[in-house]
């Protein structure tokens, strides 16, 4: 199969996953929430702030790499040097190799935005969030969304793989990430055999710890590998005091115009 039809399959199971998948966990949060406090109105507030920032993301990053809705050019399938491109790949282990590369640049890129000031304060919009809940997963900055993917794309024109890989992964991805922030308990039995693989709702969970020591660690997106070949995989109970950052509460922060500007807000604050 050409790889412009598999990357139309890909974007249509992404998309897919972004509406029924969203949809069946807010039902299973409704039904089963590991925090009950998140009333009705504060989650479909939630949803509406988050939704909108992250369609800005989606708009500004498909004009920068994608035609339309991230069906990515002709131009871009095909790399004509790099260090993996002389190797001719069968396409299921292109794939496969792919998915790993962009989860490795995706640490790599979480990594840095903990240790680089201005990509901390951009990053901050996500974890300024002091709930945790299928919403979260939309909430990132139009910002980050967007250097992620010039991030990604160079990546990979570097390792002379071609950017459609970025598709291949983003059913994968977005369940990973959604199942990371959802609002439901998840027996740790079930999270301790996981995390030997991917990252878990319980590590992902002690990411979006306020204090540093326990959120600079676990940086991974969907696989656990790269923490534990780097050192950084922390492995939960629990965070020690809940979600969100000591400096960034309130409306202020949290309202779709306050998520927009935090980066410019937060400056002036020595730790956020
Ligand atoms: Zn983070």
């Amino acid at each position: 199969m050409p790889p412009e039809q598999l990357t139309k399959i890909f974007t249509q199971v992404y998309l897919g996953i972004m509406g029924g998948g969203f949809v069946l966990l807010l039902l299973l949060e409704t039904l089963f929430p590991l925090d009950p406090r998140v009333t009705e109105s504060e989650r479909t507030r939630r949803v509406l702030r988050n939704f909108g920032l992250w369609t800005v993301g989606l708009v500004v990053a498909d004009a920068i790499v994608g035609d339309w809705l991230l069906d990515i050019p002709a131009r871009l399938f095909t790399p004509t040097r790099g260090l993996l491109h002389a190797i001719a790949l069968p396409l299921p282990i292109l794939i496969v190799v792919g998915v790993l590369v962009v989860d490795f640049g995706e640490y790599v890129f979480h990594r840095l935005s903990h240790s680089v000031r201005w990509l901390w304060l951009i990053h901050a919009v996500h974890h300024a969030d002091d709930r945790l809940d299928v919403a979260t997963a939309l909430r990132f900055h139009p910002g980050e969304t967007t250097i992620n993917v010039v991030w990604k794309a160079v990546f990979l024109w570097l390792l002379g793989l071609p950017l459609w890989l970025i598709a291949a992964r983003g059913p994968l991805m977005v369940s990973a990430s959604f199942l990371q922030h959802a609002n439901l308990r998840v027996p740790e039995w079930l999270d301790r055999r996981l995390r030997w693989v991917l990252i878990t709702p319980l590590l992902h969970r002690m990411h979006h710890s306020p204090l540093a020591a326990e959120n600079n660690t676990s940086f991974g997106e969907i696989f656990s590998f790269w923490d534990r070949l780097f050192g950084t995989l922390h492995a939960p109970p629990q965070p020690s005091v809940g979600y969100g950052l000591p400096n960034l509460h309130g409306d202020r922060w949290h309202s779709f115009v306050g998520m927009m500007l935090t980066p410019l807000r937060a400056r002036h604050l020595r730790t956020l």
